[in-house]
């Protein structure tokens, strides 16, 4: 019976850290090709901003010289 219970917690270790390793993809941003900034995409400024903003992952818009804003800090994942 001991060993059943090793092998379930085995398994549901194995699920937490493929749920874990999922939330490691990287996240897309709005990014705003005006001023720079990337926000979250439940962002306030970010659903504001239709015209300027579009969707990128968090590198792309790092690579292209974004900056975090201030209010979401450019990622939902905190
Ligand atoms: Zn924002």
């Amino acid at each position: 019976m001991k060993r059943l219970a090793a092998i379930c917690l085995l398994f549901s270790l194995c699920i937490l850290q493929g749920a874990a390793t999922a939330q490691e993809k990287e996240e897309t941003v709005f990014f705003n090709v005006r001023s720079h900034k990337y926000h979250c995409l439940t962002c306030g400024y970010a659903q504001r901003c239709t015209a300027n903003c579009i969707e990128l992952l968090i590198s792309e818009a790092k690579k292209r010289g974004g900056m975090p804003c201030k209010i979401c800090g450019g990622t939902c994942r905190r």
